[in-house]
């Protein structure tokens, strides 16, 4: 190793980073951060980045939070890790008994994994072997929103339908249905989200009648199309995709990866239509953004479809090494203990309003942002070449791209999802900090369009 690189060198000779191009860091060499506070990563040299994305919407209260890291510290001397068959510790009771408080009523029983990806994966064996193991081995199939994002694993990628990350891999998939998702921005039947009876539900229909009977669950991203480019679709229809899957005998799966843990303004997307799943993906905001964990819960009659005598094969040999790892059980219940004590969703609900009233002032009227939409904190503006026509750019342009460029410069991390860009900070974000994190989003754009 060649002493005089910069770590920034090194790093390259080492490191195939996630979701990357690698060759675009020739000109974008990988930011080396050294730490942080709050909004804010701070890098080798000093330099301030706004982490207005959560770091890939994980961190919910600011990096290095001191309860967090109390909770992790306290923890770390106690016990690191031990197996979670047959054996379990404090922190995760604690965890899950606090949680039932939060989450969507009905949803009481817990499996633990360690990232969103995994989380799914177990929601789509435990549908599938629940239904087999009550009398429908003909339901072998998923039905899944057309955009919608699950992860990379292959049961996840396969419900998934960005085709940016799925198609290539099609031939090493599973079979799933797809229903054409509400498309509000687009909308083919010249409705708009806030007004709507969601005629586009017709689609949804359409598939259950043809596909219903051969399939075990319905997937979703309740409300929000996080890496679709955070399309928001309005509760009405999750309400009626519940009422669909009931009478057909569907159990309905909502991913709240994205969405859980207060970013939609309610604790949980599902919440904002009055539901509960059958089973529930929790996992990017369930430690505060600090360690990798995540969370399937579903109802007690799923779960008492696979308690038996062990003779009979009924049991869900479902299993992952760190399941339950008590150093993410502390951090996760240092975030509940910071919900029940300080009014972290009262708070984020005046910032909401605050973020809304900044980002409109500044961009509503620019002729390329065809839409600023926005659930809860999350804010999502639509880049197009024609705001008329809604024509969007060429993607070969990378807009988004540029723009995030620039953005670094300004000390703003504002990775986009193709030719969105969007805020979804930690729900702790200051007015001040929105206020230096428009602008400079403000300044990235005005440098590119
Ligand atoms: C991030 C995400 C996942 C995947 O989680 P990983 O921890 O990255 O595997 C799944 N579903 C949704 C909605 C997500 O946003």
């Amino acid at each position: 190793m060649n002493p005089a690189k910069t770590l920034a060198e090194k790093d390259l000779e080492y490191i195939w980073h996630p979701c990357s191009q690698m060759k675009d860091y020739e000109t974008l060499p990988p930011i080396v951060i050294d730490h942080g506070k709050g909004v804010y990563l701070y890098g080798e040299d000093g330099k301030e980045y706004i982490d207005i994305v959560s770091s890939w919407w994980c961190n919910l209260l600011g990096h290095c939070n001191p309860e967090i890291n109390a909770g992790i510290k306290e923890q770390l001397d106690r016990l690191e890790h031990v197996i979670f068959a047959n054996f379990t510790h404090e922190g995760a009771i604690r965890l899950c008994e606090q949680l039932t408080e939060m989450i969507p009523k009905g949803l009481t029983k817990f499996n633990f994994s360690d990232n969103g990806s995994a989380a799914v994966e177990c929601a789509l064996k435990m549908a599938f072997q629940y239904q087999y193991q009550t009398g429908h081995p003909e339901r072998t199939r998923f039905l899944c929103l057309s955009e919608g994002y699950h992860g990379e694993t292959v049961g996840a990628l396969s419900v998934g339908t960005l085709d940016l990350y799925a198609k290539l891999y099609r031939p090493m998939l599973i079979d799933t249905v797809r229903v054409p998702a509400p498309d509000c921005y687009r909308c083919a039947y010249g409705e708009c989200r806030d007004s709507c009876q969601c005629q586009c539900f017709e689609q949804a229909e359409k598939a259950f009648e043809q596909y219903a009977k051969e399939a075990c669950a319905m997937i979703v991203e309740p409300l929000l199309q996080g890496s679709a480019g955070m399309r928001i679709y309005p509760p009405l229809y999750l309400q009626k995709l519940r009422r669909l899957c009931d009478e057909y005998g569907v159990l309905l799966i909502a991913d709240e990866i994205a969405t859980g843990f207060g970013r939609t303004g309610k604790l949980f997307a599902c919440d904002h239509a009055d539901i509960s799943p059958d089973i529930l993906c929790l996992s990017k905001g369930l430690t505060g953004g600090y360690l990798p964990m995540a969370i399937t819960v579903t109802t007690d009659r799923i779960y008492q479809a696979f308690y038996a005598d062990y003779n009979e094969g009924k049991a869900f040999l479902h299993s992952h090494t760190y399941s339950g790892n008590p150093l993410g059980c502390a951090a996760a219940l240092a975030v509940q203990n910071i919900f029940r004590q300080q009014p972290i969703l009262k708070n984020a609900e005046q910032r909401t309003r605050y973020l809304n009233r900044r980002l409109s002032e500044a961009l509503e009227e620019h002729p390329n942002v065809g839409e600023i939409r926005h659930i809860g904190l999350i804010h999502a503006m639509e880049l197009v070449q024609n705001k008329q026509t809604k024509q969007p750019f060429d993607p070969k342009e990378r807009m988004g791209y540029q723009i995030y460029q620039k953005a670094l410069d300004e000390g703003l991390l504002l990775r986009p999802l193709g030719n969105v860009l969007y805020f979804n900070p930690p729900l702790v974000i200051t007015e001040e900090e929105i206020d230096k994190a428009v602008d400079r989003c403000v300044t990235a754009i005005n440098q590119v369009l």
